[in-house]
């Protein structure tokens, strides 16, 4: 059994004020690090922040960054590279989630750059792929999230491939209080497993690639999720934004 993974995307919430007292609380509160792994996912400008509030003596909880740019460095105000990200103590990167594809247009073809790019300076790429509810009610679900995938993995090296992260978070389940059943979970994770073996040509890499669940995910349903065949851990928006609930999340 791999060791879970539960990632916590805080969205543009908590500030570097906030973020300090989140820890003070939320660090005492997890101690199952041997058995488990931890990211933590905040805002840009919270980054350091959070690494330096963890520091040396937590290396099992890590930190990660919501968006980096495709660009090494230039005009691009407001951006963020990897290397900066990397630089500032990120060790993993949302790549294509939902509110970027949705709400900023982000295309198929910048999230291929930007696993790439995300591995090329030492950043884990947490690849987010889910449907819309429409294209779910027309019944391409599968086909929808393969498109993402495979556009996710274009231009990652086989042999890179087990160092990455999915992550399926179906749109009409991010901050909808409607989330997955963990039988529909199980589902699409079989059919991703099978594509990244299919495109690592190894049944041993797609079994070594953490597969994650998200779309509101709460400390209620969080065990009955974790518990589907395939789901190998949990990335969780609202719920991880107080550090007690999330506590208990992590601890499921
Ligand atoms: C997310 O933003 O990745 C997410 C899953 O959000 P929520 O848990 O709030 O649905």
């Amino acid at each position: 059994m791999k060791r879970p993974v539960f990632a916590a995307n805080w969205k543009m919430n908590v500030g570097p004020t906030e973020a300090r007292a989140y820890l003070k609380k939320f660090l005492p509160r997890f101690n199952r690090s041997t058995d488990r792994t931890v990211i933590l996912i905040p805002p840009a400008i919270s980054l350091t922040t959070v690494v330096d509030e963890i520091g040396s003596r937590r290396k099992d909880v890590l930190v990660g960054a919501q968006n980096i740019h495709t660009e090494e460095k230039g005009a691009f105000t407001g951006e963020m590279s990897a290397a900066m990200a990397r630089d500032a103590g990120a060790r993993a990167v949302l790549v294509g989630h939902s509110e970027r594809r949705h709400v900023f247009g982000e295309p198929d073809a910048a999230t291929t750059v930007k696993c790439r790019v995300a591995f090329a300076n030492g950043l884990i790429p947490i690849l987010c792929v889910g449907e819309k509810l429409e294209q779910r009610e027309a019944g391409k679900t599968e086909e929808t999230v393969l498109r993402q995938l495979r556009a996710g993995l274009a231009e990652v090296e086989p042999s890179q491939m087990a160092g990455i992260l999915i992550a399926y978070e179906p749109v009409w389940a991010i901050g909808t209080g409607r989330n997955a059943t963990p039988a529909d979970a199980a589902q699409v994770h079989a059919v991703l497993r099978a594509e990244i073996a299919t495109l690592s040509g190894s049944s041993r890499t797609a079994a070594a690639v953490p597969i994650l669940y998200g779309g509101s995910v709460s400390d209620v349903n969080a065990s009955a999720l974790l518990a589907a065949e395939n789901v190998d851990g949990l990335l969780v928006g609202g719920a991880s934004l107080d550090p007690v609930k999330w506590s208990m999340i992590v601890s499921t």
